[in-house]
């Protein structure tokens, strides 16, 4: 069956946790095992992290995650309106950070490629990021 959903909330970090588990609610109804719920948890956490540091790191802005159930299988995309990904392909490489003085290690996107079935990175350049996966 066919199910919908969207969520729009500000870029702090306090938010993170409350995307995550949206999503997971939302993707319970599909009957995923607990690894599967585990997978998407933590590829959400990865995308929205990546749009409250990266995409709006000189300022807070709006983040929008949305879920579509079709069948059994669900669709997740987290957009920003930041500063976007100039270079995609290299930021989607393993151990790739812009911020490697940060702790960052560079592996959020191998993350949500490894946890997830498939991911589509769109960006421009001060325009912002969508992120969407499949599972
Ligand atoms: P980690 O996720 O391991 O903490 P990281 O966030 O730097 O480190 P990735 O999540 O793989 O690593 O992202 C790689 C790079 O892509 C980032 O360093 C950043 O330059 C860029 N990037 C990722 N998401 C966004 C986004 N939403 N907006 C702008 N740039 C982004
Ligand atoms: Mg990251």
């Amino acid at each position: 069956d066919k199910n919908y959903m969207k969520l729009e909330f500000l870029s702090k970090s306090s938010n993170e946790s409350f995307a995550r588990v949206v999503v997971a609610s939302f993707a319970s109804q599909l009957d995923p095992t607990l690894e599967e719920l585990s997978d998407i948890k933590t590829a959400v956490s990865e995308a929205v992290t990546n749009a409250i540091i990266h995409g709006y790191e000189y300022g807070d802005g709006m983040i929008t995650v949305e879920a579509s159930i079709n069948r059994n299988e669900i669709e997740i995309s987290i957009t920003d309106e930041g500063k976007g990904i100039e270079d995609i392909k290299q930021a989607m490489e393993p151990f790739y950070t812009s911020k490697p003085d940060l702790d960052r290690s560079g592996m959020g996107f191998t993350v949500m490629e490894t946890f997830m079935d498939d991911l589509i990175v769109e960006s421009h350049k001060d325009k912002g990021t969508i992120v969407t996966m499949k599972k």
